[in-house]
């Protein structure tokens, strides 16, 4: 089996050498990153600048590609001729805090592994419920746990899949029972912070994300605060197939 993995936090990111090591004995990896943290940016490509890709050097990120573009940028390089081979799975991770509800429309984590799935690949999202990496260990423990799982279940070469993956930060992750969710829904963000930048002008800062607004049963919020492993299958298609009708018949002989 061969692996490419990637992240949204960069190369330098703890949860990205931890997922690696995890995923040591399961085939050949190879992991292409980010240069910066790039939390926040979806799917962006990046299409204005050519894209520089060099071999990062240090204990933890040895034999690692850096990319100085998204996380987009990194599979879709990689899957389009950095690599000279197609890989048989996309990982992505660990994040540094959850990827639920709202929050994978926004995710560089989420869009890596999306990237993978777009190209046919399997791709599975993983993330840490909690920042500041905390168990991380037991996290990637978690993870190897997973994949392992699933490959067994999910055999390659078939239909891609993309699944995304939150993680309580919890010494026993790995043991954790693991649930099949569906997303929730966040409430809208905390305002913008307005700020008065040294030169006198005002700036603003994106307030951090809303708690969860739909957080019942059976959705990614209620299986991490009920100590669970969340497991979402995501998909790309975003039509509203239940309004599409309505909109055609209200829309009717009102073409150009
Ligand atoms: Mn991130």
């Amino acid at each position: 089996m061969r692996i490419l993995i990637a992240n949204d936090d960069g190369y330098l990111a703890p949860g990205l050498s931890a997922l690696v090591r995890a995923c040591q004995g399961l085939g050949s990896i190879d992991v292409i990153a980010p240069e910066q943290n790039a939390s926040g940016t979806s799917n962006a490509l990046t299409l204005t600048r050519p894209l520089s890709v060099f071999e990062a050097r240090g204990d933890h990120v040895k034999g690692f590609r850096v990319v100085n573009g998204t996380p987009s940028d990194c599979v879709h390089v990689a899957l389009t001729g950095l690599l000279d081979y197609r890989p048989d799975l996309v990982l992505s991770g660990i994040n540094n805090g959850a990827n639920m509800g709202d929050d994978t429309l926004y995710s560089g984590t989420v869009a890596a592994a999306m990237e993978g799935y777009l190209f046919g690949i399997p791709a599975i999202a993983f993330s840490q419920a909690e920042k500041g990496w905390g168990e991380l260990d037991a996290a990637a423990a978690a993870a190897r746990a997973v994949i392992e799982q699933v490959l067994a279940q999910a055999p390659l070469g078939g239909a891609p899949w993309l699944l995304n993956v939150n993680i309580p930060n919890r010494a026993d992750a790995a043991t954790l029972p693991r649930r099949v969710t569906r997303l929730g829904r966040r409430h809208a963000s905390e305002p913008v912070i307005r700020q008065t930048s040294p030169r006198g002008e005002a700036i603003y800062w994106i307030g951090p994300a809303g708690d969860a607004r739909e957080g019942g049963e059976g959705t990614d919020f209620h299986a991490v605060a009920d100590g669970c492993v969340s497991i979402t299958p995501l998909q790309v298609d975003l039509t509203d197939h239940a309004a599409a009708a309505g909109w055609a018949a209200r829309l009717a002989g009102r073409g150009a």
